[in-house]
């Protein structure tokens, strides 16, 4: 049964999170926030004014002081905190990333529980900011390194994955000792805020983790703001080249991961059924509103007819319905606009199964569709959609299926399906992308590895969670330091050498 979503009598306000303490936004602009799958709004969430991000900044600052001398051990201990409440309270999370992103719930539990693996990576900090020791370098000399916090750091995040991608980056920074200003997607802004009095609750100290909500002006704020050393932004590719050029121009380090166009092939030797199950579930689940997701199906020789047989007789079985309901497979898209836009992919090419047929009347709904013979040039082809439409292009060869991976401008993500062990791992050493998947067709690292893209698909040189994070969040320092009797101590301006 789809659970009734009563109107609310007077829109719900989504304020700012600023020194651990809800605030109320004074800039006047405000945007709308959505339940997609009834298309009627919920709430409004204030844009911040640049006062408001410097706000937010200036209580991460003065947290930074004491926050980076909290012991290993207590951040350990607060860490344990966290990950015990987030993990009790996944239900709620999922049901506010239902209610405002549109996901279903299954779906949505499986995005905290993600998230819940990158929080679980970081409880094991003191291990992971261990340094290393040279004693005896030279004579009476010791040399040893260590790892400190930047300080002031920032996250601005995409609509898709309101609570994981802010995951990604809090974690990781709060654990090695800097302070975190996050401006999460104004389209679901809930799940960030809910995020902040969980962590209050935890016990985080006031001002460690604050939230500022907005547009451009606030991206911005943040891109130009002195005191941020570092900025983390995932999103689409022209807004993270933007923010790499503007972050870096302003001497911070950054990480800006942005879109994809996630190519799957199929060899002839694939399990037709094992392909179209992998097919359906990465190319339609979450609306097809994945980073991750398959956008195109490489079909290699004979296989391209009988695999897009077995997909065609999958799709009228996803159930599209209300994230709410426990027995929908797959929600509404984020906005009108967005649904209008994936929409608009259907008038080109050969359109086996259009999403614009069998979808629900109300909400920003689009059923699974399928386009075959797509080719490079075709707006289909080359555009993330970024909704339920799976291309399928038919090549010859294998050599042809690479080719069309490598051309690609993105690089995030991409996957293989054969029996054959010897041409999987030539595709492993071919495919130009960050994260590569045999038999898997969305291949996300394992929290203990780090998530990232190649070309269009991330500016900059660092990875985002797992061993790249804590590189990305932390800076080196080399210590040299000897104790010798001062009574053997002369005056040498050689330029000092080991002995
Ligand atoms: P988006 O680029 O529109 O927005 C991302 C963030 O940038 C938001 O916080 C938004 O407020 C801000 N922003 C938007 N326009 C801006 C502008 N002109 N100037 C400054 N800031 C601006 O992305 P989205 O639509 O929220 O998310 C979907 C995109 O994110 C897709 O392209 C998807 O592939 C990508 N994504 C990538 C990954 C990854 O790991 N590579 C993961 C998730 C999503």
């Amino acid at each position: 049964m789809t659970e009734t979503i009563e109107a609310p009598a007077a829109l719900r306000q989504i304020n700012h999170w600023i020194g651990g303490h809800s605030v109320a936004g004074t800039s006047g602009r405000k945007g709308p926030v959505y339940n997609p799958a009834t298309g009627r709004q919920s709430g409004e969430v204030g844009f911040a004014t640049v006062e408001e991000v410097d706000a937010a900044v200036q209580a991460a600052k003065a947290a930074f002081v004491t926050w980076r001398e909290v012991s290993l051990a207590k951040r350990a201990e607060l860490f344990f905190r966290i990950r015990e409440l987030v993990h009790e309270r996944r239900d709620e999370m999922a049901r506010i990333l239902t209610s405002e992103h549109g996901k279903v719930l299954s779906d949505a539990t499986g995005e905290v529980t993600r998230g819940l693996e990158v929080i679980e990576f970081c409880c094991g900090l003191p291990t992971l900011l261990k340094s290393e020791f040279s004693e005896q370098a030279s004579t009476g000399i010791d040399v040893y390194s260590i790892r400190q916090p930047l300080g002031v750091v920032a996250g601005i995040t995409p609509f898709n994955f309101p609570a994981m991608v802010p995951m990604w980056m809090w974690a990781p920074a709060i654990a090695c000792g800097n302070t975190f200003v996050l401006k999460p997607s104004e389209k679901d802004p809930s799940a960030s805020v809910w995020t902040a009095e969980l962590l209050k609750e935890a016990g985080l100290p006031d001002g460690v983790f604050n939230v500022v909500h907005g547009d451009k002006v606030a991206v911005d704020a943040v891109l130009e703001h002195p005191d941020i050393a570092a900025v983390s932004f995932v999103g689409s590719t022209p807004i993270a080249r933007y923010v790499y050029e503007k972050a870096t121009a302003n001497g911070k380090r950054c990480q800006a991961l942005g879109g994809a166009k996630n190519h799957m092939i199929v060899l002839p030797d694939a399990d037709i059924d094992m392909a179209a199950d992998a097919a359906v579930s990465a190319a339609y689940g979450s609306a097809g509103e994945r980073c991750m997701a398959v956008s195109m199906l490489v079909a290699v020789g004979a296989v391209a007819d009988p695999l897009i047989e077995a997909i065609k007789e999958r799709i009228p079985k996803v159930k599209v319905g209300d994230g709410l309901d426990p027995s929908s497979e797959m929600g509404p898209l984020i906005t009108r606009e967005h649904r209008e836009k994936v929409a608009s992919y259907l008038d080109e090419g050969k359109v086996l199964v259009d999403g614009r047929e069998n979808c629900p009347d109300e909400g920003f709904f689009l059923a699974p569709s399928l386009i075959d013979d797509l080719k490079p040039g075709m707006r289909a082809y080359e555009d993330e959609i970024f909704g339920p439409v799976l291309g399928v292009t038919r090549v010859d060869t294998y050599d042809e299926a690479v080719r069309l991976v490598n051309e690609s401008p993105y690089g995030n993500g991409t996957a293989i399906f054969t029996r054959d062990g010897g041409v999987a791992r030539q595709f492993e050493f071919d495919a130009q992308a960050g994260m590569v998947g045999i038999n898997v067709p969305i291949p996300v690292p394992v929290a203990y590895y780090s998530f990232g893209g190649w070309k269009g698909s991330l500016f900059g040189d660092r990875h985002i969670y797992g061993p790249e994070g804590i590189d990305f969040y932390t800076r080196g320092k080399v210590v040299t330091s000897r104790w010798p009797d001062p009574a053997t101590s002369k005056v040498d301006l050689g330029f000092p050498q080991t002995r």
